[in-house]
């Protein structure tokens, strides 16, 4: 099982899929997580671009975009590992929305694996921007508004729960575990 959270910056998606972890593991599932970028080589060199300040340009987020796809790969024997719920911090559905354009982003993530569940934490834009402490260029409200539309309209082609993720951290992630226990038979 390939459980996928995504949404903006600040959506609080590391959080979840902690408490998440730890209910799953409880309920005596065995659990993995993954956190793209990850902290491979590639995934190291990812979170250097992503603090020049030429980031959100077109050039620099095609760059992006092929360095994210190559990260992904280098864990695909992870994703595929049908023994674990594997939770996922981002996924292919991240390039989607943050870089462009979409038809080459889905080309060169042909191979990614296809989450079974997207749990989509939303979040107005003035949250997340207030939740961040200045972590790299992407993080203005302007961007992050094109994301979160992205987000929005691409969504629908998976298997998704929209999540409110500006209300406190218990409710959010009672609303998660309330999305995920059907597909866990708990
Ligand atoms: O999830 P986290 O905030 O740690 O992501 C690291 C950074 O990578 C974020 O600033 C996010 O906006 C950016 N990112 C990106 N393209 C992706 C995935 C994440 O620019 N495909």
């Amino acid at each position: 099982m390939y459980i996928v959270f995504e949404g903006i910056d600040g959506a609080g998606k590391s959080t979840q899929i902690n408490l998440l972890k730890y209910w799953l593991e409880e309920n005596g599932f065995d659990v993995e997580t993954v956190v793209e970028p990850t902290d491979s080589k590639v995934g190291k060199l990812i979170r250097e671009i992503l603090q020049r300040p030429d980031a959100t340009t077109d050039r620099i987020q095609k760059t992006l975009g092929l360095l994210f796809a190559a990260d992904r790969m280098l864990i695909m024997d992870k994703l595929n590992d049908d023994s674990k719920v594997i939770l996922s911090d981002r996924s292919f559905i991240s390039s989607l929305a943050y870089q462009e354009p979409a038809d080459w982003i889905k080309q060169i993530n042909k191979y990614a694996k296809e989450p079974d569940l997207v749990l989509l934490l939303d979040v107005d834009v003035k949250t997340s921007v207030n939740r961040c402490s200045k972590k790299d260029e992407f993080e203005n409200e302007e961007f992050l508004s094109k994301v979160k539309a992205n987000y929005l309209d691409l969504i629908s082609n998976f298997n998704h729960e929209i999540i409110d993720a500006s209300t406190g951290v218990n409710k959010v992630s009672t609303d998660v575990k309330k999305a995920v226990a059907p597909y866990m038979g708990i």
